[in-house]
């Protein structure tokens, strides 16, 4: 369960979805919100191109919008990239870094991951910061160790509690259907929490750690609600309001 000190975070990815259409979903969300009976932080990161616009209609709510990814520069010969310091000037306040997307199809590596959540810092974001492992290192019982790694070659120094939140998601587990016990959650869980607290001490205790992987309505409440637990990465689910309020209602 989450700590008192530690509100619960729930995040969704919408990932490559979402047309200007797409709006009446996140009004539908900002509207539903008011609804959820406690404090629960919401963020949205839709595509770059609605972050503006949805960063506009959330305003005065208290849903906000974060983006998917940054470049490591704030600005420079970089085509088709996007800084985040423009990600913030957008309206965006957390960005999503290392998604095993991002890894996998970008072959983005930890190195890289570090330099990119210095640029979010830089900007004044939040930097999510996504580790997890592949179905092979869980059958090989690697997952503690290949957790410990990436948490070790990506994260800089100067992480305070509100400027790094961690998303512990099993690669296999992303858009699968399939999901971790919330015992193996909990156990994952527990070593990123040991190794935030070894590396920033007291910072580390503030810092949320995230669970994602096919999260739905269904499951939250047996994931979200697991030990050391405090919020949740949400893809699909994220993309339908209803479903992404739901989850977000499951914390006891
Ligand atoms: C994700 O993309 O971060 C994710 C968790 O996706 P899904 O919820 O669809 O598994």
């Amino acid at each position: 369960m989450a700590s008192a000190e530690r509100r619960p975070l729930v995040v969704g990815n919408w990932k490559m979805n979402g047309l200007r259409k797409s709006s009446s979903e996140l009004l539908k969300i900002i509207q539903d919100a008011v609804k959820l009976p406690r404090k629960v932080d919401l963020v949205v990161c839709p595509p770059a191109t609605l972050i503006a616009h949805f960063a506009g209609l959330a305003r005065g709510s208290r849903v906000r919008i974060g983006a998917q990814d940054c470049h490591p520069e704030p600005s420079g010969a970089y085509t088709g990239d996007i800084a985040a310091e423009m990600l913030a000037d957008a309206g965006a306040i957390l960005v999503i870094l290392g998604h095993s997307e991002r890894r996998s199809y970008h072959k983005e590596t930890d190195a890289q991951l570090r330099t990119k959540t210095l640029a979010a810092w830089r900007a004044g974001l939040t930097a999510v910061v996504c580790v997890g492992e592949t179905r092979a290192e869980r059958e090989g019982r690697q997952t503690l160790d290949v957790v410990a790694r990436q948490l070790n070659a990506s994260l800089p120094e100067g992480a305070r509690g509100e400027n790094l939140v961690i998303a512990y998601e099993p690669v296999w587990a992303i858009g699968t259907g399939l999901t971790p016990s919330a015992g193996d959650v909990a156990e994952v869980h527990d070593l990123v929490r040991g190794k935030l607290v070894e590396r920033y001490r007291g910072a580390g205790e503030a810092m949320r750690i995230v669970y994602g992987g096919s999260v739905k309505p269904a499951n939250a409440g047996e994931l979200l609600n697991a030990e050391n637990v405090d919020g949740a990465l949400i893809g699909g689910a994220s993309l339908k309001a209803d479903e992404f309020l739901a989850i977000a209602e499951a914390y006891k």
